[in-house]
């Protein structure tokens, strides 16, 4: 039987997301579950409308399987539970008017409703502004699940609006799930993923105080640069010249930093299942009030600009100088 548990073996992020936010009736207006085919997010809206409307939910949110309600869902014919698919090449405004004409009659199930939009991405403008209206309706009781395999494709207004969960493709979350049952701290096996080590490596670091202190120097650093006081000037030449010795070593702290500026553009996504440093969320929190996205942005191409400088043979004291004097801007 599908249920939250198997979901969980695949997309362990995403489910516990998913089974808190009922838990703690944190219940968002509108999700958008992204990721590749075959990861899962059509069964995540399944049990997640099933669980909605179950009758008997079980222990840790499962739903029951056995009452009307989840009958009815499984077999896609519950009056509250609404799927749109592209009709053609496209999803369009009609689908999208048609929906909610059929939510303007309340029903005798329940005051709730759930319409979960198969291939989003695929809706045409005329269809997107339609439901982006329907989203912005705040006294409905109404949920709308989206889902897409191509999340860059849909209008910025409809992705603000929606709180996002990314199902990992499978090699991912696998290798991760590898690297947790190696023994690896969920920060230690995120930041190896995104650092794409290979198992040894990975295994490696768990013990290796190099890396833990410069893994605490990147950040530290950011936190001077935050502060913009020319600290970060005297920061760079005392504490992270010192600890990263030659061109080699720089990259490494140039891609730790990578991560670390990626984490401050996913909390500023409100992507947080995402983020590598989980451990260091206050830390993450307080620079990102500080630091506007587009700042941010600079900062990754600066470092990108950095790294190939080393690569050309710039000298690292050089380079990293350049670097802090342009962050600090
Ligand atoms: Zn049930």
């Amino acid at each position: 039987m599908m249920n939250w548990s198997t979901l969980g073996e695949k997309q362990p992020v995403a489910t516990k997301m998913l089974q808190n936010s009922i838990q703690k009736n944190r219940i968002a207006h509108a999700y958008l579950f992204h990721g590749p085919r075959g990861t899962g997010k059509r069964e995540a809206s399944l049990l997640f409308a099933m669980r909605y409307f179950c009758e008997n939910p079980q222990e840790n949110e499962e739903p029951c399987g056995e009452c009307v309600a989840c009958k009815r869902i499984q077999s896609g014919n519950h009056p509250d539970v609404h799927w749109i698919k592209p009709d053609g090449q496209s999803i369009k405004k009609e689908q999208i008017e048609f929906l909610q004409k059929e939510f303007t009659y309340s029903s005798f199930e329940s005051d709730s409703k759930i319409y979960i939009v198969e291939e989003a991405d695929k809706m045409t403008v005329n269809a997107a502004n339609r439901l982006l209206k329907f989203l912005e309706e705040p006294s409905r009781r109404t949920l709308a699940i989206l889902l897409t395999e191509q999340v860059d494709a849909l209008l910025d207004t409809i992705l603000s609006r929606c709180q996002r969960i990314h199902f990992y493709p499978l090699a991912q979350e696998a290798y991760l799930q590898q690297l947790r049952n190696e023994g690896l701290s969920e920060a230690n096996a995120r930041l190896a993923s995104a650092l794409r080590f290979d198992l040894v490596e990975a295994k490696e670091i768990q013990s290796d105080e190099w890396f833990a202190n410069g893994r605490k120097i990147v950040v530290q650093l950011m936190d001077r640069i935050v502060q913009s006081n020319e600290e970060s000037y005297i920061y760079l030449h005392q504490t992270w010249m010192q600890h990263f010795d030659g061109r080699l070593q720089h990259e490494k702290g140039l891609d730790l930093l990578l991560v670390w500026l990626k984490d401050l553009v996913y909390l500023h996504l409100d992507e947080k299942e995402q983020l590598v440093f989980i451990d260091q969320m206050d830390r993450l929190e307080q620079q990102q009030a500080h630091l506007p996205l587009h700042r941010i942005k600079a900062a990754i191409y600066e470092v990108l600009q950095t790294k190939r400088r080393l690569a050309m043979h710039v000298h690292p004291t050089l380079a990293m100088e350049q670097l802090i004097l342009k962050m600090e801007r």
